[in-house]
């Protein structure tokens, strides 16, 4: 959120450290801890252990920067490539598939985007004005991306079952269509799209099909192996072209690291660029951005080998264990309930009767960090194995909060969901 600061000047004189970093602790007085367990929004936390690898090797290659990998640090390279052919070889990628590193989900989709519209010039011509169907709950990192590409986006108005509605992105296909998206699952329900309805759709009018997996392309295939319901969603599914999915949520490293797949790996040509019209030579990425720190891409690797699939697994188990156990005692209780039947960790709770708002506003007043959803109204819980311990403190806390609101005693303020950066 915009703050206006308290020191306005740059000072011609520097301070030191002591002083530095205890201004340091004033100044941090007023944040939330990442891991608290009562953080239901984004704690992506695996164990202290896991986190302290990532720390070690974040902190090992924090000074090292991955456009450099060529000449200065092979290593960084190496990861990079290990990094992707586990992730390829995780989400089911056939022979010839590519990818690379990105700082997140937003570039690994604008990667995409970008990838889809250069790939459209060659295979869909006639597109002149491209443009990129979505469902009404894909992320807004895609307008954002079209935006920057300068493509144009036509996003559906609902979501029938709380999924994607293939019959109506196939209504609005059209001469500029170039990409379908779907999301595994989407961010607001949890609930995995109909990726192989809408990836045949795909295919049918050769156009091109990204899939959303960057809050479950590390959390899905896990479920699979637990022998969890998931529909497919992978590379497995014939049509789907491309998947984004975040090392940095659910794969559990350091901030700034995300993955973009591609099924063939020769449409790299159309995420590459590369220039030399300036005089220091040729000049070549595969991301939008230039710069990137080897720490984000060390960590990514080191946590990968450190946990293993069993080590997934076992975490994604935790969270399976904490979604039934909240359903579980919410449908004992009557009043609220898990919206649709979510696969991903990123679950909806809303009432037939009672106000959502005020009981986002009161779970705030006990202290929890819960996200909201404002259609339906809801709130949204981002379970990670954080919140192993804390069921039943949590329903105890919703359903006195619920009573509140049912008897009267508390009413809504206002508040509504925002993400602000
Ligand atoms: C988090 C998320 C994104 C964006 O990722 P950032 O790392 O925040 O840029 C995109 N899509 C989905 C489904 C997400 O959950």
């Amino acid at each position: 959120m915009a703050h206006d600061g308290t020191n306005r000047v740059f000072a011609e004189q520097g301070t030191d450290a002591k002083a530095l970093f205890a201004e340091m602790d004033a100044i941090t007085a007023g944040d939330q801890r990442w891991d608290d367990p009562k953080n239901l929004k984004a704690s992506y936390w695996a164990g202290d252990d896991v986190v302290a690898v990532m720390h070690q090797a974040y902190a090992r290659h924090i000074d090292d920067n991955a456009i450099y990998g060529a000449s200065l640090f092979p290593s960084l390279m190496r990861y990079e490539a290990e990094v992707v052919a586990m992730a390829l070889d995780m989400l089911e990628a056939p022979e010839g598939a590519a990818g690379g590193i990105t700082t997140g989900g937003t570039e690994s989709i604008l990667m995409a985007v970008r990838t889809a519209r250069d790939w459209g010039r060659v295979h869909r011509p006639g597109a002149l004005a491209p443009e990129i169907i979505l469902p009404e709950t894909a992320h807004p990192a895609f307008e954002k991306a079209a935006q920057v590409v300068g493509m144009t986006v036509v996003r559906m108005k609902d979501s029938p079952g709380w999924r994607a509605d293939p019959a109506a992105m196939e209504a609005a296909i059209g001469e500029n269509t170039v990409m379908l998206v779907a999301s595994a699952p989407p961010y607001p329900y949890g609930i995995v799209d109909p990726i192989t309805e809408i990836a045949a759709l795909a295919r049918s009018h050769g156009l091109w099909m990204h899939v959303d997996g960057c809050i479950g392309g590390f959390l899905l295939p896990f479920l699979h192996e637990l022998g969890e319901p998931v529909p497919p969603f992978d590379f497995r599914v014939d049509g789907v072209d491309s998947i984004s999915a975040d090392l940095h949520k659910f794969g559990y490293s350091g901030r700034g690291a995300s993955l973009l797949l591609l099924r063939d790996g020769a449409n790299e040509i159309h995420q590459r660029f590369s220039s030399d019209a300036w005089p220091s030579g040729t000049y070549s990425t595969l991301n939008f951005g230039g710069s990137r720190n080897g720490g984000a891409i060390a960590s990514s690797w080191a946590v990968m080998r450190y946990l293993g699939r069993a080590g997934y697994r076992e975490r994604v188990a935790s969270v399976v264990a904490t979604k039934r156990a909240i359903a579980e005692g919410l449908a004992a209780d009557g009043r609220l309930t898990v919206l649709g039947k979510p696969q991903g960790a990123n679950i909806c709770i809303v009432s037939d009767g009672l106000d959502m708002v005020a009981i986002a506003e009161g779970l705030d007043e006990r202290g929890w960090l819960t996200g909201r959803l404002q259609r339906p109204s809801g709130l949204l819980f981002l379970i990670t194995p954080r919140h192993a311990g804390i069921v039943d403190a949590l329903l105890a806390d919703l359903l006195a909060v619920a009573d509140d609101v049912a008897s009267g005693r508390r009413t809504a303020a206002g508040s509504q969901a925002v993400y602000v950066g």
